[in-house]
């Protein structure tokens, strides 16, 4: 492979980049991965977080589990605490980058274009990589959603909590957190902890999981009965979410009522004592001006006006293709969308032949799982196999392009009735059985610590 051309190229090198990457690498094929190893949980989350996910759901797939967390644990040889501190979820993200993808390229993609023979990929320092492949894993940075009461204050009162990796900054300044979720909440207890005079503001109050605590620790195993592995979404839907290739076979109106239920804004347990002190007011902010750097006035729907020196964004992530900001327009153009999300086929490829998208964007198709790390367990693999028989099709045909004819985006390449419909389900349902036992001998590992 020379440097300037790659069969396949991944770009990101977060959680869903180094799975995937990790997969193919498995699966014989040698990717060129882009971006600096788990950057945005280094520059875009604050020092402190700690994991809303479960230990159980927040390992990062890798063949055969080679590189989990009970292996990161037993390499350091110390347990790691629970819920995972944010400072050691990073450290192990680079153990796995050193053992699984050993080789990345700690550059920038700026653009990517259709080229002669795939993808034509515009790298930060002017040099362009041509590749058959691309595998977009990105992550959220692109996404940040900041609200329109917000967007006219200058930049020095206002902010998004993925504009902080710590909140020290905040000391001795009034901070009106905005939101209801895990992060506006977290960031909250964070800020105040800080120093910072914090007043938390949601639409609605929040939504604390208590009883999803309690579920979870229930007795004679009940909790790992109700939750799947990757645990997300509420008890008994999170078993149905978790078979992501089950999931993308939903007809679109119940799939979209499955994701929105599973994230809703909610935030974790053992939250709920360090936010005891800190007023939590729920109102719609309409407005919001500032005379300075300090003062900020915010008025809310029903004229009540609060006052702070900081507006912080807690309001989480818009995702769409419009945003992403790495396809050129006449490559953006060409893919089919719903509601800004790409329509993708299996192997996670969109309509764009050889353009495969991972994470939060692949949320549409396949569920909510892919907003969380353990959509890896499910992505990665399907990713490198759907590479490997497309290739292998490909070599049969006289080349890997004539394995690519134009097809309608979103067409899973199984006929549509409801019979192809059931029989196209059964791998899936296959798949999710085999990995609910293989999970429940992951977690008999950590028990046994
Ligand atoms: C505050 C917060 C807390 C969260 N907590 C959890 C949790 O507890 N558990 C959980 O499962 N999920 C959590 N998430 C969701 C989490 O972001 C995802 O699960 C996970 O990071 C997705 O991995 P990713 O690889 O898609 O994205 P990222 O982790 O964002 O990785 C993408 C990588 O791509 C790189 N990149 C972007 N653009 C380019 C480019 N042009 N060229 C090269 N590289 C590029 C970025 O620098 C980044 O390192 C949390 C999210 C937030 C915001």
């Amino acid at each position: 492979m020379s440097a300037s051309s790659a069969h396949v190229v991944v770009v990101g090198a977060g959680p869903y980049g180094l799975a995937a990457a990790a997969h193919l690498r498995e699966a014989g094929v040698d990717p060129l991965v882009f971006g600096e190893p788990m950057d945005y949980w280094e520059r875009n989350m604050p020092a402190g977080m700690l994991l809303r996910s479960s230990w159980r759901a927040s390992s990062i797939s890798s063949p055969g589990d080679r590189f989990s967390l009970a292996q990161y644990e037993r390499h350091l040889g110390r347990p790691l605490d629970r819920p995972v501190p944010r400072e050691d979820f990073v450290a192990y993200g680079h153990w796995f980058q050193r053992q699984a993808v050993p080789e990345v390229r700690r550059q920038r993609v700026k653009e990517i274009r259709a080229g002669d023979d795939g993808f034509a990929v515009e790298v930060d320092d002017g040099t362009t990589v041509d590749a058959r492949r691309i595998v977009i894993a990105s992550g959220l940075a692109t996404f940040a959603w900041r609200p329109a009461p917000f967007d006219r204050l200058p930049a020095g009162v206002v902010s998004h909590t993925s504009d902080h990796s710590d909140f020290a900054g905040f000391h001795g300044r009034r901070v009106l957190v905005v939101g209801g979720g895990q992060s506006a909440v977290e960031s909250a207890a964070l800020a105040s902890e800080a120093g910072a005079d914090v007043v938390l503001l949601s639409r609605a109050p929040v939504h604390w999981l208590t009883r999803s605590a309690r579920l979870h620790a229930a007795a004679m195993g009940l909790g790992r009965r109700l939750y799947a592995p990757e645990d997300v979404g509420p008890a008994g839907l999170s078993w149905i979410v978790a078979a992501p290739g089950v999931v993308r076979q939903i007809p679109e109106g119940v799939r979209g009522q499955m994701t929105a239920r599973c994230l809703q804004p909610a935030a974790s347990h053992w939250l709920v004592r360090r936010l005891e002190a800190i007023p939590k007011l729920t109102g719609d902010a309409m407005q919001a001006a500032s005379n300075g750097s300090r003062d900020v006035r915010v008025t809310l729907t029903d004229g009540r006006v609060l006052h702070a020196d900081h507006v912080l964004e807690g309001t989480g992530f818009r995702l769409c293709l419009e945003r992403l900001g790495l396809l050129a327009p006449e490559l953006a153009g060409a893919l089919d969308d719903v509601n800004g999300y790409p329509v993708l086929s299996g192997g996670f490829e969109a309509s764009v032949p050889g353009l495969h998208i991972l994470g939060g964007l692949a949320a549409y198709s396949y569920g909510p799982v892919m907003r969380f790390v353990s959509g890896t367990w499910y992505a990665a693999p399907a990713l490198a196999r759907a590479v490997r028989e497309s290739d292998r099709r490909g070599r049969r045909n006289g080349g890997e392009l004539a394995a690519r004819a134009p097809r309608r985006a979103g067409s899973s390449g199984h006929a549509s009735g409801v019979r192809a419909r059931f029989r196209a389900l059964q791998p899936h349902v296959d798949e999710a059985f085999r990995r609910s036992g293989r999970a429940g001998q992951r977690n008999g590992d950590l028990e046994s610590k």
